[in-house]
Parts: structure tokens; C-alpha cells; sequence
């Protein structure tokens, strides 16, 4: 009997000292629901006694259910024909598993038949998903939508879609990308045309989008151009769609991973939809919500995926033996499967302080739009976590999933040539844990959207509440070197303000992001390293591994030397002029 939650001692640990009291007042109205929902807590200790129970569940289901049906699903994976698509065998009955369990409204509120769970909760369960077969996560995951519609959405809109998502009846799809407008959505070209007039409000979808998980669902978000010559981000629109016969499927990709979840291009021809929200707010507000709601759950799926990987790097280390002992005594392997331990620790404090801060911003954003009078009261706070939300969720999927990658990449490794062989589940990890630093964004563009939070001195906003509302003198030699660390942050962000050119800056901003987010990893390991000894350790094993490289981050940027970017690297590749313009 596997249970995912039960035999994972560190999200225990997690979830014992998390504090959630703000977010789980906020989330139950002070605990109002309790006579009206049987299953509504009664106060903070009901609320996380029974999140701990949902997750035992998921736990539960993931360990026992899911996981022993993830080979076959990798290797059946979805079918397409005659225009339909059609899910691994494995993956049907997980999802129907999954249904019955009630789990597929997790976040939704009560009234519409969801759990109510935080977004805390949500990442800790995909998390688990995701352990077990990375491919059902994109299904699992995709209630994003449900969510996006409660945000959003009309109250009849609400009424209409919200209760089916949350009895598993209907799945969701985002659909964004478009075969010219990956990373730069912007240039989404579908166009959603008013053909009725604008009273009726009917709109009618034409056009084709690419690569969209589940796009065989039967709802799905679609963002549109809706405003008629118009370019660029404003003149988009996200549209609700329902499956008619208007949307064809016209194929399934055949690709490197996650082969239970199918990759659909979707063709719509006068397909009708509905407006979501206000036109012209599609990307630059919805779309930006739902993918930075996706961005934690991409996440989330690195780590289950790493976690998994892991395991399976661990328990042959300790049989496989070589030179007369098991390859765990060798230092060399020794140190790939600490490395990988500590980076997945890491990864999950990362995680839950990130899942926490969108939790907080979206609870005061609620709390705003339902009681205008209490705006002035909450309007800085709300300001606040919104900006910590909108710096921590990129810089969360840029280092986890670089994170999983590499774990996955040196748990293979640790596997020898056996790793490479399909008998093994680790060739799977690393094929399925490859696509999440491309999908939702790539590294790339999560390095632009983190950035500006880095430079503007967000991030040492938050640092500061850190120091504020611990006492780090227990632990002052570990807290000394953290210091250290945002010190090297500070003196490279001095550098490039002194130095005050654009193009130079922007060829470090991947440095900076990476040192920015080896200074936040530190303090929130120092944080967990309070509570625990053996947290002491894995903040000790972190720290003084980043140290190092986040001081040669920093001598990099003083050298005031474009590398690969000036002669050097254009000469190599034979490039005519160079890219970046002369300071
Ligand atoms: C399996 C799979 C499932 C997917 N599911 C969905 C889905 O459900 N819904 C959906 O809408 N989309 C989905 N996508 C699309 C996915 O989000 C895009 O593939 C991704 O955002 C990258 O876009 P692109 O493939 O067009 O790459 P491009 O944008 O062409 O990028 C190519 C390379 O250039 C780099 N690059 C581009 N612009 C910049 C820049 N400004 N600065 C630095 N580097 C840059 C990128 O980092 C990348 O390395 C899926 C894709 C895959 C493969």
C-alpha cells in the first residue's frame, strides 16, 4: 500500500509548520460556512485537520492507483482518430478515480461543489499527481480553468460551468498558443468576431491554435484577437468555449513525454463562444492569472516528477553494487543523491512560500471586490502580495524546473547504463520531466517576468519580512552566510544601476534571477532550519554549495564582459555584426 502523502516526511513537515491561519479565515469568511456545509471546518485546527486528510487521500489514490498504471499509460498513451481523441486506458480510469473521490473541484468554493482548499493545498496534491504519472497532472491540473471562471467569469457563467467542473463532468483546456505566438502571445491571431450584434453578445471563434493539452476537452479558455486591426496585446479577449461539432481536432502530437496527456491542434470555424470578463482584458489580465495559476502547478509537476526520480535513483543505489559495495558508499554517487535531496528540498519550500504569497494576493483581492468598504483597510497589503506573487512564481518555475531537470538528468546517471533502458522508470522521468521548463513559458521568458522584481527591490522587501518575523540568532552562522549571499545580489544590482546599460543588464538578467533565487532558498531554508535539526542540515548543505556560485555570478558581472554575446561568441558562430549595441 503506497501512500504519496504518508511516505513523504517532508511535505509533512511542511504542512505541520506552515502557518495558513490568514489565508484559511479569508478563504472560510471567519468560519461562516460551518452551519450551512457539513463538511465546512469550525475553526483553524478543523481546516488543517482536514487538509491533512484530503492529502492523505490524494496520497493515497496517487501511491496506490495511479503510479502502478503510469508505464502503461507512457507507453499506450492517447489515441487519435476519425477526429477524436481518446486517453490512455490508465489515464481514463484515474481520472474516473479521481472523480469519485470528489477532488476535481479542489479549489472551488462550496457553494458551487468544490473543496474550498487553498492553492497551498492544490500544489502540495499535484505535487503528489505528479510522483505518480506526470502526464495525468496536466488533466488534474487543468482546474485552473474552473478557477479562472470563478474569478472572472459571470455570476451566471459561474452557476453554469463551475458545479460540472467540480462533479468531474466536464475537463478544461487552456488554449493560447498559436503556430506563429508561443512565448509572444502577443501575436495571437485567431480571430473572435462579433457576428450578432454586440447586445446579444454572440461570438463565433475562427482560426487554429497549437499544442493545447487536453484541447479535446470539453471546455475550453480561448484567447482570441477580438478587436478588428488591431495589434499587440490589447485587442485580445478570452472566450469561453464549449465543444460543438465547430472545433475539430486535427491531429495529436507524437512526442518525447508525458504520453498520457494529448497535445491537441484545435480548428474552429464560426465556432461560437463566450466573452469572459471584459474584451481587451484577455491576455494583459485573465490569461495572465490563469498562467501564473498554471506556473505554480508546472511547477508543482517538476517536483512530483524529481521526487519520483529520486526515489528510484535511491533504492538502486543501495542494491546495485560495484567495486565490492553498494554504489550509495561511492563518494562520487554519494554526493549526486544528497545534491538531489537537498535541491528537492529546496524546490518545496520554494513551492509552498510561493503558493502561500498567490494564495494571500488572491484572498485580498477577493476580500476587495466583495467588500468595496474595506479597500482603504486592505489596498496596501493587496498591493504588496501582488507584487511578491508576480516576482515569486516565475522565479519559483525557472529554478524548479531547471531543478527537476537536473535531477531527473543525474538520477538517470546514477542508474547507469540500466537508466537508459525502458525497463526502468527512470528513462521516463526524464522524458516527462523535460517539457516544464518550456511549457507555460520558457526559462527564458520567467527570467523576464522575474527580473524587474529583483531590481526594483521587491524581493528584498520580502527578505526583510523574513528578518522580521523570525529570530535567526539561533542559527547565526547559517543566517551569516545568507548574508553573504544577498550581499553578492546587492553589490551586482549596485554594478549594473552604476553602470547603467540596458543591453549589459539584460544579458546578466539570468544571473541574476539564478543569484536572487539562491539568496531567497537560503532564507527560507534558514526558516525551516528553526524548526527542525535535520533542516539545519539541508540549509547548511544548500548554503555553503551556493555560495560559491553565486560569488562567481557576481565576479562575472563586475568583469563588464559581454562573453558570449560580443566577439568572442559571434566570431565562433561566424556572425557578421554583433547583437548588442555598443554602452
Ligand atoms: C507538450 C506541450 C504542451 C503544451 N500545452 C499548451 C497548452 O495547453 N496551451 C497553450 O496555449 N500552449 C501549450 N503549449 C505551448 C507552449 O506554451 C509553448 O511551446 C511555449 O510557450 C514556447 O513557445 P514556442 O514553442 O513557440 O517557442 P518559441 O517562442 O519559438 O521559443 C523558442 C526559443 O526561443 C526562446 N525565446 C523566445 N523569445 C524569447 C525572448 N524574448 N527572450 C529570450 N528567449 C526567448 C525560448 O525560450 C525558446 O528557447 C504546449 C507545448 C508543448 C510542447
Amino acid at each position: 500500500m503506497a501512500n504519496f502523502y504518508q511516505d513523504n516526511k517532508d511535505i509533512i513537515f511542511h504542512l505541520n509548520n506552515m502557518d495558513l491561519s490568514k489565508i484559511v479565515a479569508f478563504r472560510e469568511k471567519n468560519f461562516a460556512e460551518k452551519t450551512q456545509f457539513s463538511e465546512a471546518p469550525a475553526d483553524y485546527k478543523d481546516a488543517m485537520e482536514n487538509f491533512a486528510m484530503v492529502l492523505d487521500v490524494v496520497g493515497e489514490i496517487s501511491g496506490d492507483f495511479i503510479a502502478p498504471r503510469a508505464p502503461e499509460v507512457d507507453k499506450e498513451g492517447a489515441e487519435f482518430s476519425d477526429g477524436e481523441v481518446k486517453y490512455a486506458k490508465g489515464t481514463a480510469e484515474a481520472i474516473d478515480r479521481l472523480r469519485k473521490a470528489d477532488l476535481m473541484g479542489f479549489t472551488l468554493p462550496r457553494r458551487f461543489g468544490g473543496l474550498n482548499l487553498p492553492k497551498t493545498m492544490y500544489s502540495m496534491a499535484i505535487e503528489m499527481v505528479s510522483r505518480a504519472d506526470a502526464s495525468l497532472m496536466n488533466i488534474f491540473g487543468l482546474q485552473e480553468i474552473s478557477e479562472t471562471i470563478y474569478r472572472f467569469g459571470s455570476e451566471d457563467q459561474k452557476e453554469r460551468f463551475l458545479p460540472r467542473f467540480a462533479r468531474g463532468e466536464v475537463m478544461g483546456a487552456m488554449a493560447l498558443t498559436e503556430p506563429n505566438a508561443g512565448s509572444d502571445l502577443q501575436a495571437v491571431n485567431l480571430k473572435g468576431s462579433i457576428i450578432a450584434n454586440e447586445k446579444n453578445g454572440n461570438w463565433y471563434l475562427n482560426g487554429v491554435k497549437r499544442f493545447i493539452t487536453n484541447g479535446c476537452a470539453q471546455i475550453s479558455l480561448v484567447m482570441a484577437r477580438s478587436e478588428d486591426g488591431s495589434s499587440g496585446g490589447r485587442g485580445l479577449s478570452l472566450f469561453i468555449y464549449e465543444r460543438d461539432n465547430n472545433m475539430r481536432i486535427r491531429r495529436i502530437e507524437d512526442k518525447l513525454g508525458i504520453h498520457g496527456s494529448p497535445t491537441c491542434e484545435m480548428q474552429f470555424a464560426n465556432a461560437p463562444a463566450e466573452l469572459i470578463g471584459q474584451r481587451r482584458f484577455g491576455l494583459i489580465k485573465y490569461t495572465m492569472a490563469l498562467m501564473n495559476g498554471a506556473r505554480l502547478a508546472v511547477s508543482a509537476q517538476a517536483l512530483g516528477i524529481a521526487e519520483a526520480a529520486y526515489r528510484e535513483a535511491d533504492i538502486y543505489s543501495q542494491s546495485r553494487v560495484q567495486f565490492g559495495k553498494p554504489i550509495c558508499q561511492i563518494p562520487a554517487v554519494a554526493e549526486m543523491l544528497v545534491n538531489m535531496k537537498v535541491a528537492l528540498e529546496a524546490g518545496r519550500s520554494f513551492l509552498y512560500e510561493t503558493s502561500r504569497l498567490v494564495d494571500m494576493k488572491d484572498c485580498l483581492e477577493e476580500a476587495i471586490e466583495q467588500n468595496p468598504e474595506r479597500k482603504q483597510e486592505l489596498h496596501e497589503d493587496c498591493k504588496r502580495y501582488t507584487k511578491y506573487a508576480a516576482l515569486f512564481t516565475p522565479a519559483l518555475k525557472a529554478y524548479v524546473t531547471e531543478m527537476g531537470n537536473k535531477v531527473c538528468y543525474d538520477a538517470l546517471q546514477v542508474h547507469g547504463g540500466n537508466g537508459y533502458m525502458r525497463d526502468f522508470n527512470i528513462e521516463r522521468h526524464v522524458r516527462d520531466v523535460r517539457i516544464t521548463n518550456i511549457y507555460e513559458g520558457t526559462t527564458q521568458l520567467q527570467v523576464i517576468a522575474a527580473v524587474g522584481g529583483i531590481v526594483s527591490g521587491t524581493l528584498f522587501d520580502r527578505l526583510n519580512d523574513y528578518v522580521q518575523e523570525n529570530d535567526f540568532s539561533q542559527i547565526a552562522d547559517l543566517y551569516s552566510k545568507a548574508q553573504e549571499l544577498r550581499r553578492c545580489l546587492e553589490q551586482a544590482l549596485i554594478y549594473l544601476k552604476e553602470k547603467n546599460d540596458k543591453a549589459y543588464q539584460e544579458y546578466h538578467e539570468r544571473r541574476l534571477v539564478e543569484m536572487g533565487n539562491d539568496v531567497v532558498l537560503s532564507y527560507l531554508l534558514c526558516i525551516d532550519a528553526l524548526k527542525s535539526d535535520r533542516k539545519k542540515m539541508v540549509a547548511h548543505l544548500f548554503i555553503t554549495k551556493a555560495l560559491p556560485q553565486v560569488q562567481s555570478c557576481l565576479n562575472y558581472i563586475l568583469s563588464g564582459d559581454y562573453g558570449a554575446l560580443e566577439f568572442g561568441g559571434l566570431v565562433l558562430r561566424g556572425c557578421p555584426k554583433q547583437v548588442i549595441p555598443q554602452a
